[in-house]
């Protein structure tokens, strides 16, 4: 099976951020975010869905998917308590 293949397999069955897939398959961040990109492509019709990032503080809700990179700080509160954006597939 390809990592390509094993990250569609966990993300159907649970909620990650593309740092906790980085971890586990020991790579760097950028090369989940385009292994996510093509996945998002080659599941059609199912969807690569997420979460958006949250502040854990506030709940202010990152709206704009900022290239799956985490957001750092919390633009209303300054917290630096920010929720990842997690993936999963529907
Ligand atoms: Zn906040």
């Amino acid at each position: 099976m390809t990592r390509r293949q094993e990250i569609i397999k966990i993300l159907e069955e649970n909620k990650q951020t593309a740092q906790q897939l980085a971890n586990y398959f020991q790579t760097e961040l950028k090369e989940i975010i385009e292994d996510l990109e093509h996945i998002e492509k080659s599941i059609k019709p199912r969807k690569l869905k997420n979460l958006p990032a949250n502040c854990r503080k506030c709940n202010f809700v990152f709206r704009e998917r900022s290239k799956i990179k985490k957001p750092s700080k919390c633009p209303r509160c300054k917290s630096e308590w920010v929720e990842a954006q997690m993936f999963f597939i529907q």
